[in-house]
């Protein structure tokens, strides 16, 4: 195989959960540039379209499932949709996330209990559910969106909840890795630093001091320079790889 051949996901079958802004809606993106036949799934229907319209303006493949990632059944309803309609789920990209920004003291169960509901057991139920398709097919990969934050602590904005969560996707990417190699069903994180979305006001003065002066490269990332990275991960470019986090973060963390 060619070393271009390698990122080439022509025909298979991908869905982003949390597809439709931010990160995830570059990913859809550049898995649809890549070839790959991708669903957008996420509760906010109407962002959804729009992003699949977008791909297949550009001559990609796209359809949107509703999915609430915190249901199983919605999961599970997301699962037979994306197959009946695409057939089995070759990628699973685990991109749906939220996060507040609160001292410990502060954080009400409630929100503490959602941040953990979506980053964690929605990585979970999605890793489960596509994860025992892959497992009997011998096939597939599994890109969970992890963080610095599950290596860092983040200044000058508390955030214990996102934090612990993201480090936990970590864990559970290692474990699921080691699990399913035997199956031929690879499992990675790609951990961002800084990158402009809603969840990452950037841009803001009182985060510049922190978010921006102390990276080595004095910058914040756009969505679309993870793009690249994420084909990466999701094709047979990085065949010989499972249960690695790939630090994305302009050098954020070496400080
Ligand atoms: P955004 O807030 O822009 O997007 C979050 C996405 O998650 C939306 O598409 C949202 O769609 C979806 N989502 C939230 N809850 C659910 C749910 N219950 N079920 C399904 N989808 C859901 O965030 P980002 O794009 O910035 O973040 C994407 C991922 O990247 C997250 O996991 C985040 O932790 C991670 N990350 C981001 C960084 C950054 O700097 N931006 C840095 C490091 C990691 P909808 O509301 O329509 O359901």
């Amino acid at each position: 195989m060619g070393v271009l051949q390698a990122f080439e996901l022509t025909g298979r079958v991908a869905i982003v959960t949390g597809g439709n802004m931010g990160l995830g809606e570059a990913f859809s993106h550049a898995l649809a540039e890549a070839g790959a036949h991708v669903a957008i799934g996420a509760r906010t229907h109407d962002l959804s379209v729009k992003v699949a319209r977008d791909i297949e303006a550009g001559g990609g493949k796209a359809i949107t499932v509703d999915l609430d990632v915190t249901k199983p059944e919605s999961v599970e309803r997301m699962v037979e949709t994306i197959t009946n309609q695409l057939g089995p789920i070759d990628i699973l990209v685990n991109n749906a996330g939220v996060c507040y920004h609160k001292p410990a003291l502060e954080v009400p169960d409630e929100q503490w209990n959602e941040v953990f509901d979506v980053n964690v057991n929605g990585v979970w139920h999605c890793a489960q559910a596509v994860g025992r398709q892959m497992v009997e097919r011998r096939s597939g990969t599994i890109i969970n969106i992890g963080s610095i934050s599950g290596f860092i602590v983040n200044r000058p904005q508390m955030q214990p909840a996102y934090n612990a969560s993201k480090a936990a996707v970590h864990q559970l990417t290692k474990s699921l890795a080691a699990e399913w190699a035997p199956f031929n069903v690879r499992v990675n994180a790609m951990a961002p630093g800084y990158i402009k979305t809603l969840m990452a006001p950037v841009d803001r003065p009182e985060f510049r001091r922190n978010w921006i002066e102390d990276a080595p490269m004095q910058r914040y990332g756009m969505p679309e320079e993870l793009g690249p990275t994420l084909v990466y991960l999701a094709s047979d470019a990085s065949r010989f790889m499972t249960g690695s986090v790939l630090v994305i973060d302009g050098g954020y963390t070496l400080w």
